[in-house]
Order: C-alpha cells, then structure tokens, then sequence
C-alpha cells in the first residue's frame, strides 16, 4: 500500500495530532499515546495486534490511518558492511536506505553505533555532477510516513537499531522542507522513534533560505554542506544549485546557522581529479572553513558510470589534507567503506532502473 492510499499512514502522524482526532471522534486522548507505543515500542504492524485497545478504537484505526509498509525488492551488503536497502513505495517508485556500521578504528569493536543514510525524494532536481541521484532528474517528494518508515522497516529487516540517522540519500531534504520537519518530530520524540536530535545530520547542496528555517525551528539537528568548492567558478561547474545560492549566500547562512544553533557544521567535500582538488582549491577551502569555523570531512570521489571525473591518487589527496592542516581546519578523509557496493547516493536504484538520458 502506499501513501497515496486515502488512508494516512499511522508513521505520518504526531502524537498531539492523534490524541486531537482521537478526542473528535469520541475516544479519549490518552489512548493516543498507548497507540504509538504499539507502532514504535512493539513495533507491531497491524492495528488488531493492538490488545489492550477497544475493538472499536481498532475500528476505527484501521479505517483512518494504514501501516504503509515499504517493500524490500533488493539487499545489499552483510551485517559488518555497509548495507543497502532497495525499497518499492507504493506507487512503485524506487529509493534506498544505506545501513552504515560503526567503524571500529573511530569507535571500538563493540560499538553499537549504527547510522542510517535515508531519501527524502524519489530523484533530485539538484543534478549535483557528481551524484546519480540528479541523473534521473526529480520525480516527487516523499511523504513523512515514507521517510519515517525507511528507519522502521530497516530495523526490522536487519534486526539492529538504528542510533543516528543522516538524510544523505536520494534527494534533497531541505527542498521537501515540511515534509522533512514532519518526519522529524517523529524520528527525535520520546514517543516516537526516540533518535537524539544530535545524532541527525542534515545534509544540503546548499540551499541558503532552507538553512535559515533550519536555524530557526528548535530541534538541534546538524547540518552537513555539501560544498564541494571554496570558489564559485569551480562550485558551480560542480553543484548547478552554486548559481542560485552562491557561496557568499551559502556561507551567510551557515553563519546564520552556527550563530543560531552553537555547533559547529560540517563541509563536504568530494575530491575529484583536477576539477577541485588543487592547492589553491585547499587554500580556498581553508578560508570558507574558517570563516564559519566548519568541520571538512573529504572523500574521494566514487566513480559513477557514464561520468569522466576520477578519484585522485592518494600522494595528491595527502597534499590536500596537508594545505587544510596547515591552515588549522579540522578535517578528516573518509577512504569510506562502501565503495565495493556503490555507495554514493542513488546508484543502487540506477543499478535497477533502465538508466535514461543524463538530465540537468
Ligand atoms: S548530491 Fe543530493 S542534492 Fe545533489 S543531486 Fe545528489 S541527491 Fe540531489
């Protein structure tokens, strides 16, 4: 079923807005709250398995609201790897959810870290270069029952809790703005998913009014940039959206941001062969970093079939941390797992669908 089914899906709804529909159809409100801890603490999947509620609350449950259950057509990856999961929504659009162990040189062998990379699109309209995701162009948003019911279902298909969510994959988040928001209360409250604020990254091509919104609702979420360049003539050859926010924009609202919020943020920086990656591009970057005292996490750059740019060699990706560290930024470079299963964003779903002409 999907969310396009006139009946909401029970993962969409919040707690205060349940107990007000509860009440205006004659229940009392508190049997809202017994609801969502079958949904989120048990965990169950049909509203008869809720056998403390009246048969007529069940009634009337299964009538309103549906458990929207996104359906696995493909799993990648074992339990020590990082794993993807290809979903069909209702509609039989396709997006993933990349499972993403700790790893144990930054937290121990027996850490119980487990980050979940969610979509929040079914494509993009951004076409970042480097990024299959843009390749498709944008289809639609997803809903907040979708976006929460990537964790949920994920969860039960790989057993694991997920502790710390990134909104890293298909799409991007802050052009589904009220959707994302929705889904958020959700993800972080106690009665709900119960994820700590803290352990939710956002992440953005950079869309500088959106970041501003983000600054002002309360949940302390980060926020993670892709900033890709610290000069816009190399940015915008990179990330088209460069040409409507420019950095000066960008970083004026990353200010705005780290003002507001009191945490630092992140730049990602993917390092492509002689497009972003020269000394005078880590000069920039050390500039843009400082100026709003930003985290850079660099990768080098995954191969994406049907684009020309390579991964630098280790010797020139060393002299571009080298330049970053000399100028105090705080940088890591993530020579990340995942690469062995195509692990950026998006080529999961290219794997499955006929590709077709390279937009944007
Ligand atoms: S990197 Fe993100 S914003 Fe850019 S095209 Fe890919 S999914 Fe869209």
């Amino acid at each position: 079923m999907s969310d396009a089914n006139p009946r909401e899906s029970i993962h969409a709804i919040a707690l205060p807005k349940l107990r007000e529909l509860l009440v205006e159809a004659g229940h009392p409100g508190y049997r809202g709250a017994q609801v969502l801890e079958w949904v989120y603490e048990k965990r169950v999947d049909a509203f008869e398995m809720m056998t403390n509620l009246p048969a007529g609350l069940r009634a009337w449950l299964n009538d309103r609201f549906a458990f929207h259950i996104l359906e696995p057509i493909r799993v990648q990856g074992s339990k020590d790897t990082t794993r993807k999961f290809l979903f069909r929504l209702g509609d039989g659009a396709l997006i993933e959810s990349v499972l993403i162990p700790a790893s144990p040189a930054l937290y121990g062998e027996d850490s119980d870290r487990r980050t979940l990379c969610v979509s929040t699109q079914v494509g993009c309209a951004y076409g970042c270069k480097f990024c299959a995701s843009g390749l498709d162009g944008w289809s639609r948003n997803l809903t907040p029952g979708e976006i929460v019911g990537q964790i949920i279902r994920v969860e039960a298909l790989s057993g694991e809790r997920v502790s710390n969510l990134v909104f890293m994959g298909m799409g991007e988040p802050l052009a589904n703005y009220k959707n994302l928001r929705s889904a958020l209360e959700i993800l972080n409250a106690p009665w709900g998913v119960g994820i700590g604020a803290r352990r939710i990254t956002i992440s953005t091509s950079g869309l500088a009014p959106q970041i501003r919104e983000l600054a002002e609702q309360p949940m302390q979420v980060r926020l993670a940039v892709s900033l890709h360049g610290a000069r816009d003539e190399v940015r915008q050859q990179i990330m088209p959206v460069n040409r409507k926010y420019p950095l000066s924009e960008l970083l004026a609202a990353c200010e705005y941001y780290v003002g507001l919020k009191k945490q630092r943020i992140t730049f990602e920086y993917i390092l492509i062969r002689e497009v972003n990656d020269t000394l005078e591009d880590a000069e920039a970057l050390v500039e843009v970093a400082r100026k709003v005292d930003a985290k850079v996490n660099c990768i080098p750059y995954n191969v994406v079939e049907g684009l020309a740019w390579v991964r630098p060699e280790e010797p020139r990706q060393d002299a571009f941390m080298a330049v970053l560290k000399r100028g105090k930024v705080t940088a890591t470079i993530r020579r990340e797992k995942g690469h062995d299963i195509e692990a950026a964003c998006g080529q999961l779903r290219r794997q499955t669908l006929p590709v077709q002409n390279a937009a944007n």
